[in-house]
């Protein structure tokens, strides 16, 4: 069978699965039947597209919106996807041309409109083509008592029996009538595998940091849980090895991991993590398929993660056993740098490139935070909370500011040296710093100049990662990282909008950490 990485990442463009996909694609692929309950916005539509990429024959889609069915079709399509879709909204070529790619057994998906099940004709069709699985979005429309009733889901569970192949049922709605309805009519006598977990990992501390002193940061950490077993995710293949040395010499057991070691050596550490108590693992991302080690007590993070599936997923390998585990996650202004240009950089079509983005704001934006993180981190995979009382900023309420006269000073820098320049010369600028570079551009002739005479240079660095953090700013590759203005901090500049920021963050930014003895 093929392996799901390489195709959620080649085709679907996508670095990690969100909380419970995996699980259940592999359900799903393996020929399981399976009704999945996931919250809107939770990523259902993989859970059966990546199957039916795995699976041999064609998988049916069945679901009720016919603009939905459209933009799935077109987006793999896109993708280099053979997908079709047979509704009422065809033109008489669209369904020929459907009709041809069936008969050719060209199609991998075919999405299915389900009054057209009431058809004869469909069914012979269905019958003929060497249908694999069945995929129902919006399984809920099979309850008479739910708000959707489509009387035509009814027909599914003929639909399977005929067909004889497995069925994987979604829905967003998780009440237990409707659960005990769906089995019965869509399953009838093969009761299907349930899966409906919230994406809370309430055993697990959340934090993050802005990067002060990383390697301090990352040594204190593993100091008030010496012993315990953990691993610490970088960004680059050296570092893994610099901070496995230096975690050694404070006396832990550590070892480093990167895709970069001979398959013998990296397995060694595999055996040594999963035998060993208190070993610290020092990775790069290539360390954790494979690893169900239960009782990881902490993850951290020297270099922020991706996105923020990656981050969940991350994350989400410490405390499997259930027990109290803990997290951290530094970040700074380089990481949004690298990230970015990463994403820029890479070979993806612009609007996954624009995708991508979106999602390291969301980390970014998560890293920012300004009340309780669980809160914010499930309500992006679409699971309302409360406040956790298990993160940093439930322990300590963060202090907030009104940071919109800052970063409108801010923006005017850059707009006044027309978006030409990095942070450094930006914070010269402001601070009033008579640097050769300064003098030589005449930028203490611009009105900006010396406006921030009155905060430190490390105050205006982290007014300038936290902007970049709500993506007010980015770095252009195409002018060596110079920072430009989004169009997201227009309204700020224009006075229409205002700004929060971490008060705290800044202070804590400022402040040299004392040097242990
Ligand atoms: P649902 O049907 O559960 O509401 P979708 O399948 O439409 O959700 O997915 C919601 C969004 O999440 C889409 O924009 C999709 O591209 C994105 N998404 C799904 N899976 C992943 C993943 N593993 N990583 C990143 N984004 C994902
Ligand atoms: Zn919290």
């Amino acid at each position: 069978m093929l392996d799901a990485e390489p195709l959620l990442r080649d085709v679907f463009g996508f670095d990690a699965f969100r909380p419970g996909q995996e699980e259940i694609v592999d359900a799903v692929t393996s020929g399981e039947n399976v009704l999945a309950i996931m919250p809107t916005g939770g990523g259902k539509s993989l859970c059966f597209q990546l199957p039916a990429l795995m699976r041999d024959g064609v998988t049916v889609v069945i679901s009720p919106l016919i603009a939905l069915m459209r933009d799935q079709v077109r987006a793999l399509q896109e993708a280099g996807v053979s997908a079709g879709a047979l509704t009422s909204g065809n033109t008489p070529e669209e369904n020929d041309q459907v009709h041809a790619a069936l008969e050719a057994g060209q199609l991998k998906l075919l999405y299915i409109a389900p009054e057209r099940l009431a058809a004869g004709s469909a069914m012979g069709l269905l019958r003929r083509i060497g249908v694999s699985l069945i995929a129902v979005d919006e399984a809920h429309c099979v309850s008479q008592w739910g708000h959707d009733f489509r009387p035509d889901y009814l027909r599914i569970g003929e639909l399977r029996h005929a067909l004889g192949v497995p069925l994987a049922a979604f829905t967003a709605t998780a009440d237990a009538e409707t659960r005990d309805e769906i089995v019965t009519k869509l399953f009838e006598d093969q009761p299907p595998r349930i899966f409906l977990h919230g994406f809370d990992r309430p055993n697990l501390h959340l934090a993050f940091a802005a990067k002060d002193s990383p390697r301090r940061q990352i040594l204190d950490f593993a100091e008030a849980r010496r012993g315990q077993s953990g691993i610490v995710y970088c960004g680059t293949r050296n570092k893994t090895e610099a901070l496995a040395a230096a975690l050694r010499e404070q006396g832990h057991n550590a070892c480093h991991y990167h895709g970069g070691m001979e398959a013998g050596d990296r397995r060694h550490v595999e055996t040594r993590f999963a035998r060993e108590d208190g070993l610290i693992v020092v990775a790069t991302v290539a360390f954790g398929m494979g690893i169900d080690k239960p009782d990881i007590r902490w993850v951290a993070h020297a270099d922020l993660p991706k996105s923020i599936e990656a981050y969940y997923q991350e994350i989400g390998r410490a405390g499997r056993d259930g027990a109290p585990a803990e997290t951290l996650t530094l970040f700074g202004p380089d990481d949004i740098r690298l990230r970015r240009s990463q994403i820029d950089e890479g070979l993806a079509p612009p609007e996954r490139r624009a995708a991508d983005h979106g999602r390291l704001n969301h980390l970014l934006g998560l890293a920012e935070a300004l009340e309780c993180r669980r809160k914010s981190l499930l309500g992006y995979f679409g699971e309302e909370a409360e406040n956790c009382g298990k993160c940093d900023l439930c322990d300590r309420p963060a202090k907030i500011m009104d940071g919109t006269e800052q970063v409108r000073m801010a923006l005017s820098a850059i707009l006044r040296t027309e978006e030409w320049f990095g942070a450094g010369h930006l914070i010269d600028i402001l601070v009033g710093n008579e640097t050769d570079r300064v003098r030589e551009r005449r930028h203490d002739q611009l009105q900006t100049f010396g406006v921030g005479r009155g905060q430190s240079k490390q105050h205006w660095q982290a007014i300038f990662r936290q902007m970049m953090g709500h993506d007010l700013i980015r770095p252009d590759p195409e002018r060596h990282g110079a920072l430009r203005m989004t169009q997201g901090a227009l309204p700020i500049l224009k006075g229409q909008a205002s700004i929060r920021l971490r008060q705290d963050t800044i202070k804590a930014a400022g402040r040299r950490p004392a040097v242990k003895a």
